[in-house]
């Protein structure tokens, strides 16, 4: 299992999340984060600091979250002990994978694949949320497909934070 139970950043616990709750939050945090997306539009592009993405950045990368984790969570339901395909963060941003992306295309898309990856982990069948797999090669950390979901929610919300802790730091 992954060796920490709650994030530095933002103080979230993946144990103390339930299947029912994931859904509604991660749909919650979504609409707030669009908001964010096409409300910020003078400074979308900016990098606060070296070590922060820009608003519209963290929104590709969230997208590309709900993505990810959804085909984790098909591929964990069918194969036994399956291993993710890790996301490469950095490289995907570095590549110049995200160069295309408008305010307006990210939030239709960001809301887009939130709602396919809340449809997906809604139509589970019971007690797939406790199937194991391996979230990462990278990582090697063994989880449920009920931590994959808490973690879309996490990502979310985290990701949540940094676009408004950007909207701070170029608004002062
Ligand atoms: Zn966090």
């Amino acid at each position: 299992m992954v060796s920490s139970d709650s994030c530095e950043g933002c103080g979230f616990r993946w144990s103390s999340i339930t299947a029912s709750e994931i859904p509604a939050r991660t749909s919650e945090a979504t609409e707030q984060f669009v908001v964010v997306v096409l409300s910020s539009a003078p400074f979308v592009n900016n990098r606060p600091a070296p070590d922060r993405w820009s608003i519209l950045e963290y929104g590709g990368h969230m997208r590309d979250v709900f993505m990810s984790i959804r085909e984790r969570i098909v591929r964990a339901s069918i194969e036994d002990d399956s291993v993710g395909s890790p996301i490469y963060r950095d490289e995907r941003v570095d590549l110049g994978f995200y160069k295309f992306d408008e305010p307006e295309d990210v939030a239709i898309e960001l809301g887009a694949m939130s709602r396919l990856f809340v449809k997906t982990f809604e139509a589970l069948p019971p007690d797939y949320e406790e199937r194991l797999f391996t979230y990462s090669p990278i990582s090697n950390a063994r989880v449920t497909l009920l931590w994959a979901g808490a973690q879309a929610l996490h990502e979310c919300e985290h990701h949540l934070g940094d676009v408004r802790e950007n909207e701070r730091l170029l608004n002062a």
